[in-house]
């Protein structure tokens, strides 16, 4: 028979041990988690501080042997608790952090495309605006429009006419510098930001986006290689010559004269690049 001395230092054991890994997991959290620092970290306090209640019955016994069999069982029974919630708790947080990153990604890129999305290639535009105020240096603006891209799912079907679109981002992204922003603003529609490109060398970069995707089959069917055109219509902001100081202004001024631009394109006989003017 064990005597309830033992369960009772056992239990008292067991709960320090409990506390401890409660404490640990918390103070993980503290260091991993981005959102919830400040009640990861409250909780790793409050745990490391209950430890020396549950050390102190320990003391308490080998000092005066003194034991409350009961109060060391419900003392187990609370830290085993508190321990399997922090687990728990720990669980949630990462696939709570897990979930909203994902959210955050699908709300900035295109997911058939992975060009950015509109509403992100509108925020990032507008912060390239605002640095070209600061700066008073230029930027240029660039909209693409795939010629009668209708007749490809007409002829070809849907799926074949979503592979040429995702060609044809990788094709222009490929062609671009990283500090270039590529958005889908449309089905068939993409908007270019060029930071600190004038009018003249963003024309020359359309026109190298459109050279590249006349050249470079955009999808393969039945054997046969698939070839598209783009019209672009370029406009070109210079803080310098331009009264406009508000960043939105100018952005929604801006994507309508690319716009213009791209639909003087068409009109001229598509697959060109005209400057807004
Ligand atoms: P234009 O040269 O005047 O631009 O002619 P278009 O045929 O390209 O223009 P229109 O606006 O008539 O057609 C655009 C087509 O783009 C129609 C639509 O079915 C197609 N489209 C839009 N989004 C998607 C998409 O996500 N996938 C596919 N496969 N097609 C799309
Ligand atoms: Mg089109
Ligand atoms: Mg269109």
């Amino acid at each position: 028979m064990i005597s309830s001395q033992y369960i009772a230092i056992a239990a008292y054991v067991l709960a320090v041990v409990a506390q401890i890994c409660a404490a640990v997991c918390a103070l993980s959290l503290f260091f991993k988690s981005k959102s919830y620092r400040l009640a990861s970290g409250a909780l790793a306090v409050a745990f490391a501080l209950m430890i020396g209640r549950r050390i102190s019955p320990l003391l308490h016994f080998y000092a005066d042997a003194y034991y409350n069999v009961w109060d060391a069982l419900l003392a187990l029974a609370i830290s085993l608790s508190i321990y399997l919630g922090v687990t728990q708790f720990k669980k949630i947080i990462f696939e709570l952090e897990l979930k909203n990153f994902m959210l955050d990604s699908d709300a900035k890129t295109d997911s058939l495309t992975q060009a950015l999305s509109r509403s992100e290639t509108f925020v990032r535009a507008e912060l390239e605006i605002e640095r070209a105020l600061r700066n008073r240096g230029p930027v240029a603006f660039l909209m693409l429009d795939i010629d009668h891209f209708k007749n490809i799912n007409d002829e070809y079907g849907h799926p074949l006419g979503d592979i040429v679109l995702t060609n044809l981002v990788k094709f222009c992204q490929e062609e671009l510098r990283v500090i270039d922003i590529f958005g889908r603003v449309g089905g068939e529609e993409f908007f270019v930001v060029l930071p600190g490109d004038g009018a003249d060398s963003a024309f020359e970069v359309a026109e190298r986006l459109r050279k590249k995707v006349l050249l470079s089959p955009c999808a393969i069917t039945k054997g046969k290689e698939i070839f598209i055109s783009i019209s672009i219509g370029v406009a070109s902001f210079n803080p310098i010559s331009h009264g406009e100081t508000k960043a939105g202004v100018v952005l929604r001024d801006f994507y309508a004269k690319a716009d213009k631009a791209m639909y003087s394109a068409k009109s001229k006989g598509r697959n060109r690049t005209e400057l807004w003017s």
